[in-house]
C-alpha cells in the first residue's frame, strides 16, 4: 500500500505528496494497525534507562520491557545524572519555559554560552539557536535564500532540508547522492552573477550509509561560487577531533559557510544550532523567520545540551566507547549473515527486500524485547527496506548479543510463517 502511492523516494522527494498520496498513506497504516491490532510507530516509553524501557503500544495494553535501538541519543545524555542536574538547576533558576523568542528576550545566558561554545568547537565564529534541528534547516535556507536564488540539495537530504528550500521560494535542485560530477554539471546550468546558490548536503545520512564525500563536494561548490550548508545531525559529537563533526575532520570547516546539527541527538536534548561568520549569523538572527517568530529552547533543555557539549568536547573514553559498541556490533550482524549496506557508523541496519516480512519481524522483535523500527520505501528506494538500530555508548556487549540472536530467531520465525501461508494458498 505504502509502496503504491509515491513514484518517488528519498526525504528529499521535492514534489510534495498530494493530499490522495496522504490519503493512501493514512489508510494504509490504519489497515496495518487494525491487522496487527497493535500500532508499530505508535510505542510510548513508560519508564526506562539510558538504553532500555517499559514500552508500551498506544492501540493496546501490552507492555514490553526492551532494549531499545530506535532513538538517535549517542551517547544516552538524557539519563546522565551530571546533565540532569544541571538542567534541574536550570529549572529551578529559570523555570518551565522563556515565553517569547531568542530574538527578542527569550535567552538566557546558557543559550549564549552554548552559541559561543558550539561555534568554536566547530571553527567558526558565532552560531544560532533555533527551537529544533528541524526549523534550524527550516529557517536557514527560508533565511539565506529568496525567490530569485537557487538551493541545490542532495537527492537524499532530510525533509527539513526540502521543506526549507520550499519555504525560500527559490528554484529547488537536487543532484544525485553523493555525486560531484552531477553537482557540477547542475552548477554549471544554474550559474548566474545575479542570484545567492546555496548546495545542501549531510555528512552522514540517517538511513545507515557511510561517511559522505563532504570535502569534494564542497570544493565542486565552490569552484561555482556557491555558499554551502552541511548537516551534522548523524556526525556531530563522534567524528573528528573533539567531536566537532565530519567538515573539521575532513579539513574544510573554512569553506562550508554554513554547519547546522541539532541537539536532540549527540547531546540529547531538543534544539538545532547553525554555525557561521558573524555576518552569516547576523543575517539569520535578523531575516529568519524561524528564528524570529518562534519560542526560544526552554532553560532545562538548553542547560542540558551546554552540560552534554561540554562533556563531548573533553571526553575521548566516551566517543572510544561508541565506535567499539558500533564495531562490535556490525560484526556480529555481519558474522551472522545480514547485509549492511554501504555504512561503517552508529547507525546500523540490516537490510531486507520484502516490506511485508520488514513489518513482522519488527513485531515479532518487539515481542522478544527488542525495540526497533522499519524503514521502506518511499524514504529508502523500492526493495532495500532495513531495520534500523541505532547503537549508542550505552548499550552493552550482552544487548548487542542478546539482539543479533533475537533478529536470527524472528527471521526464522516470520520466514517459516511465509513459506506456510504460500503453501496453504497454492492450494
Ligand atoms: N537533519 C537530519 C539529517 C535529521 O536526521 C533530523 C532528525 N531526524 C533533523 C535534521 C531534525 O532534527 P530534530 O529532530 O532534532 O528536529
Amino acid at each position: 500500500l505504502l509502496q503504491s502511492s509515491h513514484p518517488t523516494f528519498g526525504c528529499a522527494s521535492v514534489q510534495a505528496w498530494s493530499i490522495d498520496d496522504k490519503s493512501v498513506l493514512v489508510e494504509a497504516i490504519l489497515s496495518m494497525v487494525n491487522q496487527l491490532r497493535r500500532n508499530p510507530y505508535g510505542k510510548v516509553l513508560h519508564t526506562g534507562s539510558a538504553s532500555r524501557g517499559l514500552i508500551g503500544d498506544s492501540y493496546n495494553d501490552e507492555q514490553q520491557e526492551s532494549i531499545i535501538w530506535s532513538t538517535n541519543l549517542y551517547f544516552g545524555f538524557n539519563r546522565d545524572p551530571h546533565v540532569i542536574a544541571q538542567a534541574t538547576d536550570a529549572l529551578q533558576t529559570y523555570g518551565t519555559g522563556m515565553g517569547i523568542s531568542a530574538a527578542a528576550t527569550g535567552m538566557t545566558g546558557q543559550h549564549v554560552e552554548f552559541e559561543k561554545e558550539f561555534a568554536k568547537l566547530v571553527g567558526k565564529d558565532c552560531a544560532c539557536l533555533f527551537p529544533t534541528g528541524y526549523t534550524a534547516n527550516l529557517g536557514a535556507i527560508s533565511g539565506i535564500l529568496g525567490p530569485n536564488d537557487v538551493v541545490v540539495i542532495d537527492q537524499l537530504c532530510h525533509a527539513s532540508i526540502v521543506d526549507g528550500a520550499r519555504l525560500s521560494g527559490a528554484t529547488i535542485r537536487t543532484f544525485k547522492h553523493n555525486d560531484k560530477a552531477d553537482l557540477a554539471s547542475v552548477l554549471a546550468q544554474e550559474q548566474s552573477p545575479y542570484r545567492t546558490t546555496l548546495v545542501v548536503l549531510e555528512s552522514v545520512y540517517s538511513m545507515g550509509e557511510g561517511i559522505a564525500p563532504v570535502a569534494e563536494i564542497v570544493t565542486t561548490a565552490k569552484q561555482y561560487g556557491a555558499l554551502v550548508l552541511v548537516d551534522e545531525a548523524h556526525s556531530f559529537g563522534f567524528y573528528g577531533e573533539r567531536g566537532a563533526g565530519v567538515c573539521a575532520q575532513q579539513g574544510v570547516s573554512d569553506q562550508v559557510d554554513f554547519i547546522m546539527t541539532t541537539l536532540s541527538k549527540a547531546m540529547g536534548s531538543i534544539g538545532g544550532v547553525i554555525a557561521a561568520s558573524e555576518k552569516h549569523v547576523n543575517l539569520l538572527k535578523s531575516a529568519s523567520r524561524a528564528y524570529i517568530f518562534q519560542a526560544s529552547i526552554s532553560p532545562a533543555d538548553i542547560a542540558a545540551a551546554l552540560a552534554s557539549l561540554r562533556i563531548l568536547q573533553s571526553d575521548d573514553a566516551m566517543r572510544a566507547q561508541l565506535w567499539d559498541r558500533t564495531r562490535y556490533m556490525r560484526n556480529k550482524f555481519k558474522q551472522a549473515g545480514f547485509d549492511l549496506g554501504t555504512g561503517d557508523g552508529p547507525i546500523v541496519t540490516p537490510h531486507f527486500g520484502d516490506k511485508d516480512k520488514l513489518y513482522a519481524i519488527v513485531q515479532s522483535l518487539y515481542q522478544r524485547g527488542v525495540q526497533t523500527l522499519a524503514v521502506t520505501y518511499p524514504i529508502v528506494e523500492k526493495g532495500r527496506g532495513r531495520l534500523r538500530f541505532i547503537c549508542s555508548a550505552s548499550h552493552t556487549y550482552e544487548d548487542i548479543d542478546y539482539t543479533v540472536n533475537a533478529l536470527i530467531e524472528a527471521e526464522q520465525e516470520v520466514n517459516a510463517y511465509f513459506a506456510q501461508l504460500s503453501q496453504s494458498s497454492s492450494y
